[in-house]
């Protein structure tokens, strides 16, 4: 990109002193955020914008946000873009690309630019605004110089009548409440507000304030064992690292019966569901989500891929890299929440045990390996279809085994003196600045800590589409899988293979997995299943039905696909089990039961 080149060209000519320089000499953007009705979904943006007396100054809104790699075209919810110089005089705003705005200035030092943005997407990475409160994201909200010039981006906030708060992770301005000041745009871009009247709990960790800031608990949500379990958290991490890498941190939890998170630097959005403490599994669920998105404060906000910053806004940006920056992280999430002491063994255990199987049942892991898994989420994880399964790997589910297994290979390859963590750590001193690191230099920082080179491990277990190999894992760590000790005569379920839905009654395939009975037959998604055998079978009698025939039965099952009535010829198979169960081997050695222990509580080895 030719914007880019002249950025790199930039940097390059400047030295570190002269780059600050410039962004303090920049005049700064200042926005003005208003909510003046909230109940129609709408914010207010006013934003005045330096020219440097240029004829011309064109403005662009980000069309992605960091942290969820697919093109969302933001702009589109943005409307009536006005511009006037000081004096009011109108001025001409041209729309020059899908993203972009071009203001005549008439030499005018200064033009205050005016719109508004529809704000209705309940997602962590989308704007909300609605009576009771607000969640403002950057990458949607602001429009910003396209040049991009180092320069400071300031926000005053008039909340709605009745909104006392705003929460951010943003430093303060001085001047009074709701008045924020980013150093940068990727600051901005970086930092979510919460504007409304949260639940607000504090903690501590090494001087440093944490914020659980829970928007609509409704006496519901559990605050006060939520913000306890966050330090447990947040103490395992700082044990792990060292440090915590912030000066302050908040959780803005959004209890809106949504789902999701996403990772900024200081802060993090979540979304869950206000019922979400009230049964283990479900809480479980959410310290998971919570622990994940905090090791991102470390794995990817700053420790990251080289291609993940400074971001290009408004066009795709690939990396192999995000089986470590979402793999390894999605690692870390269940075990940092068992060494804090928030789940059992066996809970941890079970965790993994389901991202195994997820992936020893997913045919797309014969096909796409961990690393392109990564380089194309815009274009798969992303944006999913009926084949994904077939043709597609979650680099988060690859990505959290093969840390699984890197982990165990350095253990076992130093007799236990060295760990993953200690790869993060070692990376993280080496290439947490302003670069980012590449897929070699990652790996060299990996090969360092195990004292061997894990070429083979990388062509495998990274690059490769073959089976992973469970069995050093196992070995190392004191496990085994449940499988091996359950009885060999248990009969498998009769299995077609095939997903389906119930759509009003009507059976109808929704997915057709590879190498099934179900795809030997020739059924194809949007089929609609009308009867086995010349008998009826209705949606919800599938599984009745189906237990009526064992594996090896042939039968004939008959289809409408687009109003015509086929009959297909089908085999029955066997449903696989559940043999990816781990669990602790009980004839484990002194030595790997040591290892599982450095492994499982390394605060108490
Ligand atoms: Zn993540």
């Amino acid at each position: 990109m030719p914007r880019l080149l002249a950025l790199v060209a930039a940097a390059l000519l400047m030295t570190h002193a002269d780059t600050a320089a410039a962004q303090s000499a920049a005049e700064p953007l200042r926005y003005t955020l208003s909510f003046p009705a909230p109940q129609t979904n709408y914010m207010e943006v006013a934003a005045s914008v330096p020219t440097e007396r240029r004829p011309e100054v064109e403005l662009m809104m980000a069309v992605w946000t960091p942290g969820s790699y697919l093109v969302r075209e933001y702009e589109r919810n943005v409307e009536g873009v006005t511009a006037a110089a000081a004096d009011g005089r109108a001025l001409a705003v041209v729309k020059s690309e899908k993203n972009r705005w071009r203001v005549t200035t008439g030499g005018a030092p200064s033009v205050t630019v005016k719109y508004r943005v529809y704000a209705r997407e309940m997602s962590v990475r989308t704007n909300w605004v609605e009576a009771d409160f607000a969640l403002v994201n950057g990458a949607p909200t602001f429009l910003t110089l396209a040049d991009r010039t180092p320069r400071a981006h300031e926000v005053v906030i008039a909340p709605a009548t009745g909104w006392n708060r705003s929460l951010t992770a943003l430093p303060e301005m001085a001047g009074g409440p709701h008045r924020y000041r980013a150093p940068d745009f990727d600051t901005l871009a970086d930092s979510p507000i919460v504007i409304g009247n949260p639940a607000v709990h504090e903690f501590t960790v090494d001087g440093k304030k944490h914020y659980l800031v829970n928007q609509g608990e409704g006496g519901i949500f559990d605050g006060a064992r939520a913000v306890k379990d966050l330090e447990a958290i947040v103490r395992e991490y700082r044990r792990m690292w060292g440090f915590l890498p912030y000066e302050k941190y908040l959780f803005l939890n959004l209890l809106t019966e949504a789902g999701g998170g996403i990772e900024h630097k200081n802060s993090t959005v979540l979304m869950a569901s206000r019922w979400a403490t009230r049964t283990r599994r479900s809480y479980n669920n959410w310290l998971d989500l919570a622990s994940h998105e905090f090791f991102h404060a470390w794995n990817v906000k700053r420790l990251r891929p080289v291609e993940l910053g400074p971001f290009d806004y408004e066009n795709e940006v690939h990396t192999k890299n995000l089986w470590i920056a979402e793999g390894v992280t999605e690692y870390y999430a269940d075990l940092t929440l068992h060494r804090a002491g928030l789940i059992t063994r066996d809970e941890y255990l079970d965790s993994v045990s389901e991202r195994i199987e997820e992936l020893q049942t997913t045919p797309g892991r014969l096909v796409q390996s961990a690393e392109m898994a990564s380089y194309d989420a815009w274009i798969k994880y992303y944006r999913p279809d009926e084949n994904s399964i077939n043709t597609a790997v979650s680099y988060y589910t690859k990505g959290s085994i093969v840390g699984l297994l890197l982990d165990a290979r350095i253990r076992k390859a130093t007799n236990g003196a060295k760990s993953l963590d200690d790869v993060m750590k070692a990376a993280y001193e080496k290439y947490s600045g302003m670069r980012g690191y590449t897929a070699d230099e990652f790996r060299a920082v990996a090969e360092q800590v195990a004292g061997v080179s894990l070429k083979g491990f990388w062509d495998s277990a990274v690059s490769g589409t073959g089976e992973l190999d469970y069995q050093e894992t196992l070995e190392t760590l004191g496990l085994r899988f449940r499988s091996a000790s359950a009885p060999a005569d248990r009969p498998g379920r009769t299995w077609m293979g095939i997903g389906t839905r119930n759509d009003a009654g009507r059976l109808v395939v929704t997915q057709v997995r590879r190498d099934t009975p179900g795809l030997a037959a020739g059924l194809n998604v949007d089929d609609e299943i009308l009867a086995i055998d010349n008998y009826r079978v209705r949606a919800d009698r599938l599984d009745n039905r189906l237990e009526q025939y064992r594996p090896g039965d042939k039968v004939t099952l008959l289809v409408a696909r687009r109003e015509q009535l086929l009959r297909l010829d089908l085999t029955f198979g066997t449903e696989p089990t559940h043999a990816w169960r781990l669990e602790v081997n009980p004839s484990a050695t002194d030595a790997q039961q040591s290892s599982r222990g450095r492994w499982l509580n390394p605060g108490r080895a």
